[in-house]
């Protein structure tokens, strides 16, 4: 092109269960956001249409821009399908002799996950997933080492040898290997890698063997075996679609390392060592892009709310940081992964829409039509009532224009559909029954909104809201109602916000260890001296870990920055803290008093200054190390404040929107054509290729100089 300040260096991705949106940024921070039909059959089909759609805002072609990326960056929701679906490897399990129903069991809060209290209550809903291995591809090895990591009955080698054999005569295709307490001692389990290895060669075979202490070295076997075998069964195969992707990539010029999201908040390459950390990445992209946007502009309380086709995501952002979940659930497994905490509630604008056959009541989801819309989407093949038909009756879409008007949407029959499922069972007209339903969503998302928000004894007055999500903006007045937002902020690009989000992503790995160090309040000095040399070494097999891991990317060493951590608490506390480490080693007493400090001042900040409790003594229960090098970033936009008219040509006409019982005319403009400045009073509706903004009566959006709506109630 010539020009440098239209080079295209960043790419992000999210492949999502309805939508796969691309977000590109030029040098100069300008940028563009491109969506598709997702495709699960083929994901790089979708990711490439998808960037045809964004570039061509540009009148470029990917194999002009492709060459010109430095970063490309990908999310996506395909793994964790895999696992829901349980179509995974077929994964062969050792784990101790006498444990071999552990992983089937699973642990008792496994059957109620992603329940609804009133279904947590009622033990009959309770219902135990298919385990991810079954009993006949699990095998039990006698030993044992103890919690301290001594070994009290040695491993029976003819056994493991036996096991192999056995997994292997059932045509496994990845063996994992869980034994108690490996995290302290992994001699076993590395023993136990060998003899497959062994046994493998003999029957000229290739698998991939995984013990938990070279993956997940953390203590609580249920979640370090889940997350192991996760990375049997899921992690390779997505691997394989990763390759693919970054494959044609480079038939279309790509010179890039393609990364991913991992649910730590941080990206990493796709030929990392431990994949399964990809396993939740979509709506991580949209958390980070919120912290990302925060820092730039000075919100440093966020909540964060992202609404897609298939569900509805949470999470909040409080003085500049999230939190991260230690042992969270993921497809209802507990695993041993640092996950960005966040609420996820399975609730989109894709949402089946029946009734209740006992209490009569409008019943949402949880399943959805995902990227097949609705019944008002005829190719889709969908005959069930789904929220998206609601809102074309309604007016809140325009049939013409979904996707741009790459797809076209029928109100007829969603009219009759709703007609025929919803309204004439219940003896009510059209609009009342889909209007129902709009205010039926509106309320349960403002309900989980709020509730997470009291949980942590936050207000949301100290908050801003961040909206997005292609169907963020069609509600974000419905769930921010009443509940006392500071400001109500949808950024224009919010289709692509989780796009942009990967976009604006550290290159950073993260690595966990659990670690024992107890410093009692008594303690010496030596045993302060002592700690420090315990998390040392446990900082040192982490960052070599980090180190490798870049290595595979062509990193040196000195390219990385090493960010050191640790989760601590007052001896005896059930709950830790995770807290980045004021030192970069320690060594010394001096040090140990350093971290005790740190440990003491976080604490008093996130609980109250009167809890702490010194007097109990100090544990550090475990060491992380996160390693980061230098990746280029996104620019927040920046535009002239043209004053609150619009400009002419952003109207485009007017259409009946119904709302609160009745039906009003709004006034439509297209988003694109908004200036900085512009005020769009209500009931009107501001379109855009793949999201719309819904301004209803009595209400009133500003749009800001960074290109983001502030939106208010009158
Ligand atoms: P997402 O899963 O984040 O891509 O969001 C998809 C949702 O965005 C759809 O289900 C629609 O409800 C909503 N949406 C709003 N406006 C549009 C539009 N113009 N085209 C496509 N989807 C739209
Ligand atoms: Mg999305």
């Amino acid at each position: 092109m010539g020009n440098e300040q239209n080079v295209v260096e960043v790419m992000g991705i999210d492949a999502g269960g309805t939508m796969t949106d691309t977000f590109f940024v030029r040098a100069d921070g300008e940028f563009v956001v491109g969506k598709a039909q997702s495709n699960p059959s083929n994901e790089a089909q979708a990711v490439i249409e998808s960037s045809i759609d964004a570039l061509k805002l540009w009148d470029r072609d990917i194999d002009q821009v492709y060459p010109e990326l430095v970063t490309s960056v990908y999310s996506g929701t395909a793994m964790l399908n895999r696992v829901v679906q349980r179509k995974g490897m077929r994964v062969g399990l050792i784990v101790n002799r006498g444990m071999e129903d552990f992983h089937r069991m699973g642990r008792g809060i496994q059957c109620y996950l992603g329940y609804s209290l009133e279904d947590r209550l009622h033990l009959n809903t309770h219902r135990y997933d298919e385990p991810l291995v079954p009993a006949e591809r699990t095998v039990g090895v006698t030993e044992r080492v103890d919690s301290q990591g001594d070994v009290v009955i040695p491993m029976r080698e003819a056994e493991a040898f036996e096991a192999a054999e056995k997994l292997l005569a059932q045509d496994v295709e990845a063996i994992a290997i869980c034994f108690l307490h490996s995290h302290k001692n992994g001699k076993h389990e590395r023993r136990v890698v060998e003899i497959c290895r062994e046994v493998l060669a003999k029957h000229g075979k290739n698998v991939p063997v995984f013990a938990s202490v070279d993956y997940y070295p953390t203590r609580k076997e249920s979640h370090r075996s889940n997350t192991t075998i996760l990375e049997a069964y899921a992690a390779e195969p997505s691997r394989k679609t990763l390759h693919g992707l970054s494959e044609t990539m480079r038939q279309q010029g790509g010179k890039f390392d393609l990364r991913v999201m991992a649910s730590h908040g941080g990206t990493i390459s796709w030929k990392a060592k431990e994949l399964a950390r990809t396993l939740v990445s979509g709506p991580i992209g949209g958390v980070i892009g919120s912290k990302f946007l925060g820092e730039a502009l000075g919100y440093d309380n966020i909540a964060c709310s992202d609404i897609g086709g298939t569900s509805f995501d949470i999470a909040l952002i409080t003085k500049g940081e999230f939190a991260i979940q230690k042992d969270p659930n993921m497809a209802r497994l507990l695993v041993s992964l640092p996950l960005v905490a966040m609420d996820s509630v399975g609730a989109g604008a894709g949402s089946f829409v029946r009734i209740d056959p006992y209490s009569q009541s409008i019943k949402l989801g949880p399943d959805s039509a995902g990227y097949r819309v609705g019944v008002c989407w005829e190719e889709g093949g969908i005959d069930t009532v789904s929220v998206s038909d609601c809102h074309v009756v309604l007016g809140y879409l325009n049939p013409d224009n979904f996707l741009g008007g790459a797809i076209k949407l029928s109100v007829e029959r969603a009219r009759a559909a709703i007609k025929k499922q919803i309204a004439d069972p219940l003896g009510i007209s059209v609009e009342k029954a889909a209007g129902g339903v709009i205010e039926i969503l509106d309320q349960s998302l403002r309900g989980h909104l709020r509730s997470m928000i009291n949980a942590k004894g936050y207000n949301p007055i100290d908050f801003v809201c961040f909206s997005y999500g292609g169907a963020g903006p069609v509600h974000t007045y419905g769930y921010t109602q009443g509940l006392g937002f500071k400001d109500v902020i949808i950024p224009a690009w919010a289709a692509g916000f989780s796009a942009f989000g990967c976009a604006t992503a550290e290159f950073e790995y993260r690595y966990d260890k659990s670690v024992d160090i107890a410093v009692p309040p008594s303690a010496s000095d030596a045993v302060k001296q002592a700690s420090c040399v315990t998390l040392q070494e446990a900082w040192g097999e982490l960052a070599e870990k980090v180190i490798e891991e870049f290595r595979i990317n062509g990193f040196a060493p000195e390219d990385v920055l090493l960010k050191p951590g640790f989760t601590m608490q007052y001896l005896g506390q059930l709950n830790d803290l995770e807290i980045d480490s004021p030192l970069s080693a320690v060594a010394s007493v001096a040090d140990w008093e350093r971290i005790v400090e740190t440990f003491d001042e976080t604490y008093a900040r996130v609980y109250a200054r009167a809890a702490r409790s010194p007097e109990l003594g100090f544990g550090v229960t475990g060491a992380i190390m996160r390693g980061i090098v230098a990746t280029k970033k996104p620019r927040v936009p920046e535009e002239e404040d043209c004053g609150p008219t619009p400009p002419a040509h952003a109207s485009i006409g007017e259409r009946p929107f119904y709302q609160q019982g009745r039906w009003k005319t709004a006034k439509l403009y297209h988003m694109e054509a908004l200036k900085a400045g512009n005020v769009i009073n209500g009931p009107a509706v501001i379109e855009s290729p793949a999201t719309t903004l819904v301004v209803p009566d009595g209400w009133s959006t500003r749009l800001d100089t960074h290109r983001l709506f502030h939106l208010r109630e009158l």
